[in-house]
This record gives C-alpha cells, sequence and structure tokens, in this order.
C-alpha cells in the first residue's frame, strides 16, 4: 500500500531565486500537508551522502557541489500516495521537459537546478526524511 509521506528540498538555485515562499504556497496548494520543515544548508559530505545511490553518475560531483552551495529549504510533505502525488505535482526530472504548470516547470532552470527534490519510493521517504528530522517531528 502507499505510504502518505514524501519528503522534499527546496534546491540552493530556486531559494537563491527568490522563489521559497512560491514554492512553499504552491506545495501547500496542492493539498501537501507540510508535517515538518527547515531552512538549511548541507556541506558537501551530507550532499555526498544523500545522493549516494548516483555515486558512479557523471553529473554526481556537480550535483553535490551544487546542493552544498548555499541554503535549501528541507520538508516531510503528507498527503494520500505523497510519493506519486508529489513527483506528478512538480514534474520531469529536466524542467524543459516538465508539464506545465509543475513546480520544475515553473521554478526549475536547468535539468540539475530543477527547483525541488521529491522522494522516488515510500521507503527513501522515510530514509531522507529521517536524514534531515527526528522521527518525533514527522511522525
Ligand atoms: P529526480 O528523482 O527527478 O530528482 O531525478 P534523479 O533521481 O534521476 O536525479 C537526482 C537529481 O540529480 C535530479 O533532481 C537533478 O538535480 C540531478 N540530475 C539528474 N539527471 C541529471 C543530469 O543528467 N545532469 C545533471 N547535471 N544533473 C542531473
Amino acid at each position: 500500500m502507499a505510504g502518505n509521506i514524501t519528503f522534499t528540498m527546496i534546491k540552493p538555485k530556486a531559494m537563491a531565486n527568490g522563489h521559497m515562499g512560491n514554492i512553499l504556497s504552491k506545495i501547500i496548494e496542492g493539498g501537501f500537508k507540510i508535517k515538518a520543515m527547515k531552512l538549511t544548508r548541507l556541506t558537501k559530505e551530507q550532499a555526498m551522502e544523500f545522493y549516494a545511490v548516483h555515486k558512479e553518475r557523471p553529473f554526481y560531483n556537480g550535483l553535490t557541489d551544487f546542493m552544498s552551495s548555499g541554503p535549501i529549504i528541507a520538508a516531510v510533505l503528507e498527503k494520500e500516495n505523497a510519493v506519486q502525488a508529489y513527483r506528478d505535482y512538480i514534474g520531469a526530472t529536466n524542467p524543459a521537459e516538465a508539464a506545465e504548470g509543475t513546480i520544475r516547470a515553473l521554478y526549475g532552470t536547468d535539468i540539475e537546478a530543477n527547483a525541488v527534490h521529491g522522494s522516488d519510493s515510500d521507503e527513501n521517504a522515510v530514509i531522507e526524511s529521517s536524514f534531515f528530522f527526528a522521527k518525533r517531528e514527522w511522525v
């Protein structure tokens, strides 16, 4: 059965471009309840750990440089079937291919700086939420 939790980050470039408020409004408008949230910043090492699944990919070094380049928002979101619902809501990885009106189409600038992260499975939603928050903050 699909879970009701997903994890998101607003990535550094969307933060630097001043889109934090609009993206949070859009998340709430989409019916996602914010269960936990913080404005924080990843070290290079933390970004490498978070994206370890991609460590063999050619973009891993650039991605982890980028994700540690400035402040981010990390948040746990709740909605029925949250992982798939949020992935549909944010759009395709590449903003150029993301459906009109999705968060990545609106606020992403390129395939790396695609405005937001969204978990890709219920299992990863729990792992990623636990990376940033104590269980008592979101369960
Ligand atoms: P997601 O689940 O849609 O976020 O996509 P992935 O899990 O495949 O990739 C994780 C993140 O790596 C994406 O959100 C992008 O920020 C970045 N990324 C993915 N593919 C590429 C690529 O081909 N080039 C670069 N520079 N970054 C990428």
